[in-house]
């Protein structure tokens, strides 16, 4: 793998994420630096990952080949404003942040930079993350291979044809672990209502889900409502909860719910 020097500038989850995914994936930590404005989360990195640490992103920038942007979406203007005196001309940089534009990059850059826009999520901490990227024309294939590796090292990469798409990708990946989450919390507590023990009912709950999901992705010729119809007899148990589900119009509220996400990020841009 590629061995050219990474720095993370924000050391919080998603870049804690990505760092886990490469480090575990055998990425040297020698060549990755994180920085970030308070310690603790930066002494932890390098407790867990054996990664270099700094509070100074200018300095780690200048000694990076490939500069991962993980703050949040409002603070990559004085990021990149902090980081425009130096020369990016040679440098990759990969943002991973929701909604904000590669043409206003180059705004806060004030320079032409050569931009890859990702949208991770944090199942890449464990490997079994998402990310869908971005790239205009004018990037080169050997840093688009480049950041598909890095990206890669914590899951699963898809390419986007259109910038715009990105925003799909946040609502359908970036944010939707968390959706499950809250569909997990919803059946555990539902269950412990029912007098069982939290602990039982998540790990039902959770392995269900996994199970599931393993299903879908190992029987790719099969419809996901053929799926749910293999375990769907007729006037059965199943039968039951999900014609409650469709009563209560749960497709309309998770289209509503991922069209909000969109609205979000389109926002933010
Ligand atoms: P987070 O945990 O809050 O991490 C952001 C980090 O940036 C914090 O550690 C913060 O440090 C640091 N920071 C603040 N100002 C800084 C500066 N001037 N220079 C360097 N570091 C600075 O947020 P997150 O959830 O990881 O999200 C980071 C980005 O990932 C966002 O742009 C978000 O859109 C994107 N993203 C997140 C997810 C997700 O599931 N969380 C998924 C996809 C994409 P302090 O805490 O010390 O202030």
């Amino acid at each position: 793998m590629s061995q050219q020097k990474v720095c993370f500038i924000g050391a919080g989850n998603m870049s804690r994420s990505i760092i886990s995914g490469l480090v575990n994936s055998g990425y040297t930590p020698q060549c990755i630096t994180a920085s970030n404005p308070s310690q603790p989360k930066l002494d932890a990195l390098h407790h867990d990952f054996g990664i270099n640490i700094t509070n100074d992103n200018m300095t780690a920038a200048a000694n990076a080949d490939v500069i991962v942007l993980g703050v949040k979406p409002h603070l990559m203007e004085p990021v990149g404003k902090q980081l425009s005196s130096l020369d990016l001309s040679e440098k990759l940089i990969i943002t991973i942040a929701a909604g904000v534009t590669a043409q206003r990059y180059n705004d806060f850059f004030k320079q032409e930079i050569k931009l890859i826009r990702t949208m991770p999520n944090t199942p890449t901490q464990i490997g079994v993350g998402l990310t869908g990227l971005y790239a205009s024309d004018e990037i080169s294939q050997e840093h688009k291979a480049l950041c598909e590796t890095l990206m890669a090292t914590g899951g699963e990469v898809i390419w986007v044809n259109k910038e715009d798409d990105l925003n799909q990708v946040i609502a359908l990946a970036g944010s939707s672990p968390a959706y499950f989450f809250l569909f997990l919390e919803a059946m555990v507590q539902s269950a412990v209502k029912g007098g069982m023990s939290e602990s039982n009912a998540r790990e039902m709950a959770q392995q269900a889900a996994l199970g599931a999901a393993l299903m879908a992705k190992k029987n790719p010729e099969l419809s996901l409502a053929q799926l749910r119809s293999n375990v769907t007899s007729k006037g059965g148990t199943t039968a039951q909860a999900i014609a409650t589900f469709e009563d209560g119009n749960l497709r309309q509220l998770v289209d509503n719910a991922m069209s909000n996400c969109i609205a979000r990020a389109e926002e933010m841009a």
